[in-house]
């Protein structure tokens, strides 16, 4: 099943068309996505059945919006890719190292970010969205906590996330717009390989970021179980699993985002999300 959302209302997307989940189901499911993901195995169920017929409603994927507009948590996970973590000068940690991007910060798929002063980076990330409320699970059992995975963005303006000592990431990594999402939620049983997924992030067309989310140091299971054994997570929870090598702050020279780049994040089996920049205001 793929879930979008279009004008607030959560669809199921298939190809370029697409079902309106409260419409289709006759008014027994909600419309909005929040909702549904408080009772996603009934909505999971209920989706297989659908017919083609149902599926009326052309879509233009550029208009859809976050498929979790509105988690209560979002996790994220630094140096999780081994080269990534090489070229921040780290050894593998033994731990995740787990902070947060506010709640406010997450958007949907195709969106305009205002930079705010300073040095903003890109990372491609692959963003699991837990499915039921999960307390102390094991990693053999984690992926049946997961709704399903979509694409994210985890943008960090490197002088606020890097300044204090020790460097707090959160509050770089959550200004307006910086976390944005999609095109859609993605089930994990539509994919044949949930854990080997090629992901890349690319900059005005050209490839800066490239890996399999297998290289992960803790895949998905591993990071679900780990966070749980610490506190719930809940339905509707993102967790960011980190980015892969190739990020702007390890370029030599440096690079960062400005208002003349297009930014493009692409994950196989799930899609894209693109985002344009708008330069900071000067006083
Ligand atoms: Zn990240």
């Amino acid at each position: 099943m793929r879930l979008g959302v279009l004008d607030g209302r959560a669809v199921v997307v298939s190809g370029d068309l697409a079902a309106d989940i409260h419409m289709a189901s006759r008014g027994k499911l909600p419309h909005d996505p929040m909702a549904l993901l408080e009772d996603w195995p009934r909505v999971r169920d209920w989706a297989a059945g659908l017919p083609e017929k149902a599926y009326d409603i052309p879509v233009d994927l550029t208009a859809l919006g976050a498929p979790v507009p509105r988690p209560r948590q979002v996790f994220a996970v630094a140096l999780n890719y081994p080269p990534h973590a090489a070229e921040a000068g780290f050894t593998p940690p033994d731990e995740p190292l787990v902070f947060t991007k506010f709640p406010a910060c997450v958007t949907g798929p195709h969106t305009t970010v205002a930079l705010p002063p300073g040095k903003v980076d890109w990372e491609v990330e692959l963003v699991a969205v837990i499915g039921h409320e999960t307390y102390q699970v094991n990693a053999d059992r984690a992926w049946d906590a997961v709704a399903g995975l979509t694409v994210g963005q985890d943008l960090s303006e490197r002088v606020t996330q890097l300044q204090g000592k020790p460097a707090q990431f959160s509050l770089g990594k959550s200004f307006p717009g910086f976390g944005p999402t999609g095109p859609v939620l993605v089930t994990p049983d539509e994919f044949d390989h949930p854990d080997d997924l090629e992901i890349t992030g690319l900059l005005n067309g050209e490839a800066v970021q490239r890996d399999r989310t297998k290289s992960m140091i803790f895949p998905v299971p591993e990071l679900i179980a780990r966070l749980s054994a610490v506190l719930p997570l809940l339905p509707g929870d993102l967790v960011f699993t980190g980015t892969p090598a190739g990020v702007g702050n390890r370029m030599n020279p440096p690079r960062y985002l400005t208002a003349a780049d297009e930014l493009t994040s692409r994950i196989e089996g799930i899609g894209e999300i693109r985002q344009r920049f708008t330069a900071p205001e000067h006083h």
